[in-house]
């Protein structure tokens, strides 16, 4: 087992923060960078009122390449594949970094944990396939609205779909099995033998998710982005089977909606994306509390990742921020958000 972290770190949620670059517009427009990386474990912003610090257990700066923060999570994909349920999410507003941290650039020159992830677990299998037979199998989910979407399906019958009717096709429910692993009824799960079989899958589902919210006129960062793998594996020598899971979750962006000049779907949007969020906060708080209850019932989010947060699984939540002075106000709330998980 490559994971040192084994006994520590189940069942305990640990929190990145990743700050990115000042954007070419940003640096046009001469803003000032408010927030500064103090050293590998805390940042400080500067607001009207004063000085703010908080603390995570990595921050990434500026100059942060894809590797270094693959290197600070590659050791969760091993816990996938020994049979633990790993959960990855980027949390943050819009034009944070969230895509770009798990997923990587459009012309994936930069590729992020996604497709990093993909590569490691198939290596780690050819590393092992003369002791193990491995089953990779995964789902691709879209939450709009509080519907869930399956990406493998296109929406292409959907051609005059207003935006309240997104998800007329099929409905997917959210499950769990006796062991209590999610699995979402009603949605494909599809077989992958290689990273670039997984990868293609991927595409696959990013393209079905691009033209139903293009035929929504919607942007896709309003909505949340599942992927669920699942990773089985047969001891050869005594037929003893292991599953594990490995989500890989982009939320959509925190941002509050703009109050005025906001339209119907873009109110009805935002408050269903506060309320996941916020059913999420809720959540992990009360994890990290170690509260009697968890409230994963409040929303369809927590539900699909119940499984992949608290009991015996593994969570690292990433918080995206910008570092400029017109994003303050959204970078503390993201902050904020993210430190009271601890
Ligand atoms: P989000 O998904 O949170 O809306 P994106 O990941 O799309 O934000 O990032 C917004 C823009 O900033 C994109 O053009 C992206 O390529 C760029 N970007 C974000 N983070 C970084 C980074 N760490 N290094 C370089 N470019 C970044
Ligand atoms: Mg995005």
């Amino acid at each position: 087992q490559l994971d040192q972290y084994d006994n520590n770190t189940a069942g305990k949620i640990r929190v990145f923060c990743r700050v990115r670059p000042v954007s070419r517009i940003e640096a046009a427009q001469s803003e000032a960078i408010v927030v500064h990386k103090v050293d590998d474990f805390s940042v400080t912003v500067e607001t009207p009122r004063g000085q703010r610090e908080f603390q995570f257990d990595k921050v990434f700066g500026a100059e942060a390449s894809q590797e270094d923060l693959f290197h600070d999570t590659n050791r969760l994909i091993q816990s996938a594949i020994d049979g633990y349920n790993v959960c990855i999410f980027a949390y943050g507003q819009t034009g944070s970094g969230k895509t770009y941290t798990m997923v990587g650039d459009k012309e994936q020159k930069n590729p992020g944990i996604m497709p990093r992830s993909f590569n490691a677990m198939f290596d780690i299998i050819q590393q092992n396939s003369n002791k193990f037979d491995f089953k990779v199998s995964a789902y691709m989910l879209e939450l709009y609205n509080d519907r869930l979407q399956d990406l493998f399906v296109s929406q292409s019958g959907e051609a005059h779909a207003q935006p309240q009717s997104h998800g007329q096709a099929k409905r997917v429910e959210i499950k769990r099995n006796r062991k209590g692993v999610v699995f979402a009824q009603g949605a494909e799960t599809k077989e992958a033998s290689s990273a670039q079989e997984l990868y293609a899958l991927f595409q696959q589902a990013c393209a079905n998710r691009h033209i139903s919210a293009t035929k929504m006129n919607v942007e896709s960062s309003r909505s949340h982005l599942i992927v669920g793998i699942m990773v089985e594996s047969k001891n050869m020598t005594n037929g003893s089977v292991n599953t594990g899971k490995l989500s890989l979750v982009d939320l959509a962006g925190s941002e509050r909606a703009a109050k005025t000049g906001a339209k119907d779907h873009q109110l009805k949007e935002a408050n269903s994306i506060n309320k996941s969020l916020s059913a999420l906060g809720d959540v992990i708080s009360a994890l990290s509390a170690e509260l009697p209850h968890v409230p994963y019932r409040n929303s369809k989010l927590t539900q699909v990742m119940q499984d992949s947060l608290g009991g015996n699984a593994k969570t690292l939540m990433i918080a995206n921020i910008s570092p400029s002075e017109c994003n303050l106000d959204e970078t503390l709330t993201s902050l904020i958000y993210a430190t009271r998980v601890k």
